[in-house]
């Protein structure tokens, strides 16, 4: 087991005065057995970030620590084989003419470990990945699953203390990347090995991360866990990748005591505004399409009005897409049976507590 501290890690493609920042300046602490994942959208800089702690790439700026042991800074890069990681990529880099139990001893092989001794651990991870009983298949005898689990028995055999995984379930089928997230998940918790997960699918992340780092241009955004990143967003770039979100125009008046009150549409919003904001400020309200309430009659004093423009029925649940009074649009997402049709007038409630409000104006992302 182990843990990572990067601090001020820097990566230029082209030279650092010309270059391309694929990463700029990254800040972490990957605290020993977690599961970590780097979400962000393509060349957000995740791959980088791996590749860096892999020792695959020498950084520009910036250490990393293994441990307290400097593994990686600009005056060089302890070999990767020497850093104790195992990697598991996309694209499963399983032999294809070697048998599953081939490809799994390789890496105890090369360490010389005793065939008795090699065959106990070999066998031991089959099972931990259930593999066990296929040793003598060949790759091309497997389902896409089972070679992606080969995959990870061969970095896993050598008893790495951390792991690091780039996409690993992305070639394979949507039902099968589910059942493959709840075993990385237990995988994780029974080895207590420290996972590194790179995707760029924010659900896959939300489902099996103990905290996520979520990138953008690359910089980190935000660093926290699934529910930290997910309903309360540091920026609007992690409210807007993290799922479906409505930014509603809103503006701050002077309350009581001279505090600043949301009001949008021309109803006060019980929002939770922080000390960086005034009265005067103009701001954008993220609302989760499952903080948006409808109802046929007025239920409450603080709800807006709103006609429905559009409706589509999901199977679980029913999206409706509002226009408010103000011309702004609003998507809900509600029981699928409520009963609302295109052109009806509806009272829109939104869950306040449950929201987030960002300055309209100011940049999402640090310059
Ligand atoms: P993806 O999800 O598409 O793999 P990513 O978030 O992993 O994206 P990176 O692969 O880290 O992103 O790339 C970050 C930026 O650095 C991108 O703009 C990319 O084009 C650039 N880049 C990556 N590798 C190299 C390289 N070897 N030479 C030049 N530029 C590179």
């Amino acid at each position: 087991m182990a843990g990572i501290r990067i601090s001020g890690l820097s990566k230029f493609y082209g030279g650092k005065e010309s270059g391309m920042a694929a990463l700029r300046d990254l800040d972490l602490d990957i605290r020993d057995n977690q599961f970590v994942t780097l979400l962000g959208p393509s060349g957000c800089g995740k791959t980088t970030t791996l590749r860096l702690i892999a020792g695959y790439v020498t950084p520009d700026a910036g250490t990393i620590r293994v441990d307290d042991r400097i593994i990686s800074s600009v005056e060089g890069v302890a070999p990767p084989d020497r850093r104790g990681m195992g990697m598991v990529f996309q694209n499963y880099a399983v032999w294809p003419h070697k048998t599953v139990f081939e490809n799994v001893v390789f890496g105890l092989k090369l360490r010389k470990v005793p065939a008795a001794e090699a065959r106990r651990k070999v066998e031991e991870t089959l099972a931990l990945v259930n593999l066990g009983g296929l040793e003598a298949r060949l790759p091309n005898e497997l389902s896409g699953g089972q070679q992606q689990r080969v995959a990870l028995a061969r970095s896993l055999v050598v008893e790495p203390g951390i792991l690091l995984l780039d996409e690993p379930l992305s070639n394979l089928d949507a039902k099968l990347r589910e059942r493959m997230r709840v075993e990385l998940k237990q995988l994780q918790r029974r080895t207590g090995i420290t996972f590194v997960y790179v995707t760029h699918d924010q659900s896959e992340a939300l489902a099996l991360s103990d905290q996520i780092a979520v990138m953008h241009g690359g910089r980190l955004q935000q660093f926290g866990t699934p529910d930290e990143v997910y309903r309360r967003p540091a920026n609007k770039v992690v409210a807007d990748f993290m799922g479906i979100v409505n930014f509603v125009p809103g503006e701050l008046r002077s309350g009581p005591g001279g505090a600043p009150v949301l009001v949008v549409d021309g109803q006060e919003l019980p929002a939770q505004i922080g000390a960086e904001f005034h009265a005067g400020d103009a701001v954008d309200l993220a609302v989760r399409p499952e903080n948006v309430k409808l109802s046929r009659v007025r239920e409450g004093a603080d709800q807006l009005t709103a006609k429905v423009t559009e409706h589509t029925y999901l199977g679980n649940l029913s999206e409706y897409w509002l226009e408010l009074a103000s011309g702004a649009v609003l998507r809900a997402q509600t029981h699928p049976l409520e009963p609302f049709d295109v052109d009806d007038e509806v009272f829109v409630s939104i869950d306040a507590g449950e929201c987030n409000v960002f300055h309209r104006t100011a940049a999402s992302t640090p310059a």
